[in-house]
């Protein structure tokens, strides 16, 4: 009987297995060829000033839209990418498709305001990151305060040596710093005591919890107030509701980012936000 319970559980998970594997040499099979047919776009999704509602500035957020598979989001692909090394490829098209973007923004005289791009960790041991987007922001005629760089907390788990000197390389040069998903990386406080980092990005969890969750309120609290006095930037990610938003104002953050204030959108409705700015 036993032995029967597990044939059958082992034969489910076999199958889910192949599926996964079918998914996975399906997208990579097709990677390098959509990245060519422009498959790969690029989306807006607007940060806000918690006080004044208005906006200021944006993250890129990469979607894959394939004639074929329909629009993926990119939790379906990019950790595949990470561990076939396709990210780089594919940020580097991002990073510059961004900055490209800028410019044409700033030559339509639209408001100038920054926009964060996703650096993945696997970027920052390949590649020469700083001499990348160096590259692009002298290309694209931009000042480097534009590009903000989104740095997962996770990535300081492994080789923290490495991703602190790339870091503290960029910041020096001019780049703004974001440390995206903040909470939910292990870092030690010692850490970020240590990081070159502007701005932290509070992961979504603290947005969404903690109405509910006593505890998780106090550590926002807290957080908040060691953002403070270590003089940095908060944003909250995921706000969806006016409650949350309401909140996390009462309680100091100082910016926010989610549904509540704009899905991510394409560059013809960020425009649309940007010219409504102008106007305001
Ligand atoms: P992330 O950088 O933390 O981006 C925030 C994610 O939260 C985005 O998901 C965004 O669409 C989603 N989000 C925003 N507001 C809300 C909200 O109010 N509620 C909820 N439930 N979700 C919200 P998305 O676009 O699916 O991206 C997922 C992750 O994929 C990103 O997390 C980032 O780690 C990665 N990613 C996206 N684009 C790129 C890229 O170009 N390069 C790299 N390396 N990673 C990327
Ligand atoms: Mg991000
Ligand atoms: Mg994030
Ligand atoms: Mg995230």
């Amino acid at each position: 009987k036993v032995k029967g319970n597990f044939t059958k559980n082992y034969a489910f998970y076999d199958e889910s297995f192949r599926k996964d594997k079918l998914f996975a040499q399906n997208i990579t099979a097709n990677m390098e060829r959509a990245l060519k047919d422009k498959e790969f776009k690029v989306y807006y999704q607007p940060k806000v000033d918690l006080k004044t509602g208005q906006m200021i500035g944006a993250e890129a957020l990469v979607r894959w839209v394939s004639p074929i598979d329909g629009f993926m989001p990119p939790g379906q692909f990019i950790p595949l990418f990470e561990k076939n090394g396709f990210i780089s490829e594919l940020d580097c098209f991002v990073w510059e498709e961004t900055c490209r973007f800028m410019r044409e923004c700033h030559d339509q005289g639209l408001p100038k305001l920054p926009i964060s791009v996703n650096v993945s960790r696997t970027d920052l041991y390949n590649l020469d990151v700083p001499k990348i987007v160096c590259h692009l922001t002298n290309k694209y005629q931009l000042d480097k305060k534009y590009l903000h760089l989104e740095i997962t907390e996770s990535a300081y788990n492994e080789h923290p040596e490495i991703i602190l000197k790339v870091t503290s390389v960029l910041h020096d040069l001019g780049f703004i710093l974001e440390l995206d998903d903040f909470g939910t990386g292990y870092s030690s406080l010692n850490l970020l005591s240590e990081m070159s980092i502007d701005i932290l990005k509070l992961d979504m969890r603290f947005a969404q919890n903690h109405t509910t969750n006593k505890r998780q309120n106090d550590i926002l609290s807290f957080i908040l107030d060691l953002a403070k006095r270590m003089g940095l930037v908060v944003i909250s990610e995921g706000v969806e509701t006016k409650e949350q938003a309401d909140t996390l104002r009462d309680m100091g953050c100082g910016l926010a980012q989610g549904y509540y204030y704009s899905k991510p959108i394409t560059q013809d409705e960020y425009k649309e936000m940007l010219m409504k700015l102008k106007g305001e």
